[in-house]
């Protein structure tokens, strides 16, 4: 057993340390000599073009393939500019804007007026408008998503529904905010994660009404672009080659259940109490108990139940600033929970621990 030494220290035979799992390093005294030769230190020449290492006093190989990590590129380096190298390796191209994105630009650097006054005159022939207005809109998509902490899935839906929705020129009338806020709107309710109009027009600043109008019209347009799809894709069929079938489907209303995580989340409630007014939704919406109602009060009167169930109530009051529903909707509903909950508590609902005499009268 090899023990490290502070220097002038002796090793102590009695008690040897206890011998503890160490970080690998990288053994540096492994050295790479001639077996012919044995000189050291090693005349050793690298053969870049065949990859070999020779020694170069008697030419023997002594290892084979290697990699060659210099850059696999020229550099003309500048001396005289100093600047970075010129890489020719760039990013690939990028779905979400228009082109392959293999256009020339004239640097703006070196080269004196004739360079200055090439690098205005295409700048000013730019066809790539398009392409800065959308990077312009994805970079208030990604924003507005941060601020709420979305997931940049949410964030990648919603840059190609506008995408999708820029190309098609329907929406020439519409302001770009509206827009946004639109597909941002759908975007959150494709990846089941879903705002109400109020939360996104408290974001985006834009109106209720005029988000609503920008999402129908979004639908409407993602619907008929499906059945344009299909068309094609029946075409493409007929010639042996596999259709793409994903079919768009409209996302309907807000699914209460999916709401009240999220609320349940944002309330202090713990995990089972959440469960239980997610079950309860879920059996709401089966048995048509409030149907009719707006997603979001059914689901502030779920999590109302649910907090009484379970030992943890929430007042209408805190449930409001929360759900953004007036609390004597939440009380209305929760009156019209209250009359069919014996339809509602199934027996499953019940094994959770849930006490049904702490529901208070409406
Ligand atoms: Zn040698």
């Amino acid at each position: 057993m090899i023990q490290g030494l502070s220097p002038g220290a002796l090793p102590d035979a009695a008690e040897s340390p206890p011998i503890e799992q160490e970080e690998w390093r990288e053994n540096l005294n492994v050295k790479l000599i001639c077996k012919d030769c044995q000189e050291d230190p090693p005349n050793l020449y690298e053969d870049h073009a065949s990859g070999d290492v020779e020694c170069d006093t008697c030419g023997l190989v002594l290892t084979q393939r290697n990699i060659d990590v210099s850059s696999e590129w020229r550099t003309f380096s500048n001396d005289d500019q100093g600047g970075d190298d010129p890489s020719r390796v760039g990013d690939g191209p990028n779905a979400l804007l228009n082109g392959a994105q293999l256009n020339t630009s004239i640097a703006f650097g070196d080269g004196g007026m004739r360079n200055k006054e090439l690098h205005r005159a295409q700048n000013k022939s730019n066809l790539d408008k398009g392409n800065k207005q959308l990077l312009q809109a994805y970079k208030q998509i990604g924003a507005l998503c941060d601020g709420w902490q979305l997931s940049s899935a949410v964030s990648e839906t919603a840059k190609h529904l506008y995408k999708d929705a820029e190309e098609s020129r329907l929406f020439k009338g519409k302001s770009n905010e509206a827009l946004i806020a639109g597909c941002l709107f759908l975007a959150c309710r494709r990846n089941s994660v879903p705002r109400s109009f109020r939360e996104v027009m408290d974001l985006t600043k834009v109106t209720k009404k005029e988000i609503g109008r920008t999402f129908k019209l979004l639908e409407s347009f993602l619907m008929n672009k499906d059945k344009e799809a299909k068309h094609k894709g029946a075409a493409v069929l007929a010639g042996g080659v596999v259709a793409f079938d994903e079919e768009y489907k409209g996302s309907g209303n807000a699914n209460p259940s999916e709401l009240c995580n999220r609320y349940c989340s944002i309330l202090g409630m713990d995990q089972r109490t959440s469960n239980v007014a997610i079950a309860l939704a879920n059996r709401m919406t089966a048995t048509g108990a409030l149907a009719g109602r707006s997603p979001l009060s059914s689901a502030a009167a779920c999590i109302f139940m649910a907090g009484h169930l379970m030992g943890q109530p929430k007042s209408p009051k805190e449930i409001q600033t929360v759900v953004n529903v007036s609390d004597s909707t939440i009380r209305h509903a929760y009156k019209l929970l209250f009359n069919e909950k014996e339809k509602l508590l199934t027996e499953e609902i019940r094994s959770r621990g849930v006490d049904v005499e702490r529901l208070p009268k409406p």
